[in-house]
């Protein structure tokens, strides 16, 4: 088998007339796909682009997207995805740290690509039917000699979301995503029987990797869904047979009167992950659909490292177990083992850790240790099957007056009260205890904040309640599903301060 993640995939792919992907009214094949993308090496290449270039891409999520992802990696190129929410700002930045060798956006923002990149700029409509990349690949071959790749050399590099300082670009080689496509489809059975509907952005490793890398190495097809929109969602689902969302996403859907166990009768599987799924969510959801939403966990720099088992027993609350062939140690912060049960900092290895921080060794070297565990700066712990659960990211930890608080524990709490629908707990500048655990609480029912307060007097020890329930309409979220604490600190940091 090649060691080039798209040949050794697409080479097994045993009819290339059937369907990959489903986009609209658009049946587009295997075949097709691949000829697109060899069109797109082709120009890619006339342009300049060599193996081991960067190839900076800010474009709509759209099939053609898909097929220049494809394309960087028949050439052997790296493909660099931006979210195409980043401004120019952040755009200086990314091209400045990547610096790309081609760049690809929509045809509205070309001219300011071009007054930022000096180097060659193709682009791609949303559609993915405009654009001088559709125009210029019209007529080139169809076939194209895939680079022949080692395990670790570079598919793509992935900037992390970075809430706080400067994103950084994680380096993840054709090795990495091509072992976590092979354990993921083995994992989760997925075979050319499979119709994936696909909802997520294609910028992240959700949406990106897991998604589209285990359809094509099971040779599956894919509803390709221009975003999240809960009438297509509704419309496609009966022709799919596997989901992939983040938690909010299968909030919404709950939300939703036309979910049922009618809606989901061609389902075999709901995946969750890049964020926690709360409780209640997963519940709900098996009351509603007779389905067991299964959660994952992963991350930019590692891909996937655990998931809760296809059969078997799928724990609420947990992640899962190490997926094969990852190591996962939970250690203090001198890197020594915690005992199981006790939290601990969440380290991994394996064929899946990425290759470091593009151009920022000392960042490596102080998160991917020489032993190949990553640090990945979540806190969680083992049960006693080896299923983990995740109580935050590290920096989230609120130490107040001295003792840990786990948000994860207080919003799990918050959660369960009648009338709280949705929660975030964060730390902020408190002058007696260093920080105050604070909860912004989306409320429903009139519920007070003494009501909250009083509900949690059961469950959670004084130290772990919040100081203050903060009212808000909406919990702010990445387009990940990801609460976005930093805002929501930033905005009440005087709350516990101001006026002493
Ligand atoms: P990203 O690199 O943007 O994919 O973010 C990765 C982070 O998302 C992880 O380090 C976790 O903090 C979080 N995450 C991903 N999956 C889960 C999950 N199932 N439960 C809790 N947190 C998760």
């Amino acid at each position: 088998m090649s060691g080039n993640l798209f040949s050794s995939f697409a080479n097994t792919i045993p009819d290339r007339g059937r369907v990959f992907l489903l986009a609209g009214k658009r049946e587009i094949s295997f075949g097709h796909a691949f000829e697109c993308a060899a069109r797109f090496a082709h120009l890619l290449a006339s342009r300049g682009v060599k193996r081991g270039d960067r190839v900076a891409v800010q474009v709509e999520k759209s099939p053609e997207a898909v097929f220049l992802y494809f394309a960087c990696l028949r050439l052997g190129a790296i493909y660099v995805p931006f979210n195409p929410a980043y401004t120019a700002d952040e755009l200086i930045y990314l091209l400045s740290d990547a610096e790309p060798a081609l760049v690809v956006c929509t045809p509205e923002k070309e001219t300011a690509a071009r007054s930022i990149f000096g180097g060659p700029v193709l682009t791609l409509g949303a559609d993915g039917k405009a654009g001088s990349l559709i125009q210029e690949a019209k007529d080139l071959r169809p076939d194209f000699a895939d680079a022949d790749m080692a395990h670790e050399e570079l598919a793509a590099i992935l900037y992390t979301s970075g809430t706080t300082g400067r994103s950084k670009g994680a380096m993840l080689s054709h090795g990495n995503l091509k072992s976590n496509a092979l354990v993921l489809k083995e994992l989760w059975q997925f075979s050319d029987r499979d119709v994936l509907l696909h909802v997520l952005p294609i910028f992240h490793t959700h949406g990106l990797f897991v998604a589209i890398n285990v359809a094509l190495a099971a040779a599956a097809s894919i509803i390709f869904l221009p975003k999240f929109d809960p009438d297509l969602i509704f419309r496609e689902l009966p022709r799919a047979t596997v989901m992939m969302g983040v938690p909010t996403l299968y909030v919404r859907l709950l939300s939703d009167p036309r979910l049922g166990v009618a809606a989901v009768r061609h389902m075999r599987l709901f995946v969750s992950g890049s964020a926690p799924l709360p409780i209640e969510v997963f519940n709900q959801w098996q009351e509603r659909t007779g389905f067991t939403l299964l959660e994952r966990y992963g991350m930019t720099e590692t891909n996937m490292n655990t998931s809760n088992p296809y059969v078997g027993a799928r724990k609420p609350g947990t992640v899962g177990l190490p997926l094969p062939g990852t190591e996962l140690r939970i250690v203090d912060k001198n890197g020594d083992a915690v005992p199981q049960g006790e939290v601990g900092l969440i380290t991994v290895r394996g064929p899946n850790v990425f290759q470091g921080y593009w151009r920022q060794p000392d960042k490596t070297r102080a998160e991917l240790h020489a032993d190949g565990f990553f640090v990945t700066g979540d806190l969680g712990l083992k049960d006693a099957d080896g299923y983990i659960s995740i109580v935050g990211r590290g920096k989230e930890l609120v130490i107040t007056g001295g003792l840990n608080v786990y948000p994860r524990e207080v919003e799990s709490s918050l959660n369960a009260v009648p009338g709280v629908s949705d929660s975030a707990v964060f730390g902020l500048p408190h002058p007696d205890l260093g920080e105050g655990v604070t909860a912004a609480v989306v409320a429903e029912n009139g519920i007070t904040e003494a009501g909250i307060l009083a509900a949690l007097e059961k469950g959670l020890a004084n130290f772990k309640r919040p100081k203050r329930i903060l009212f808000v309409d909406e919990i702010p979220r990445n387009a990940m599903g990801k609460v976005q604490k930093p805002l929501l600190q930033k905005k009440y940091c005087g709350l516990y301060t101001e006026g002493k």
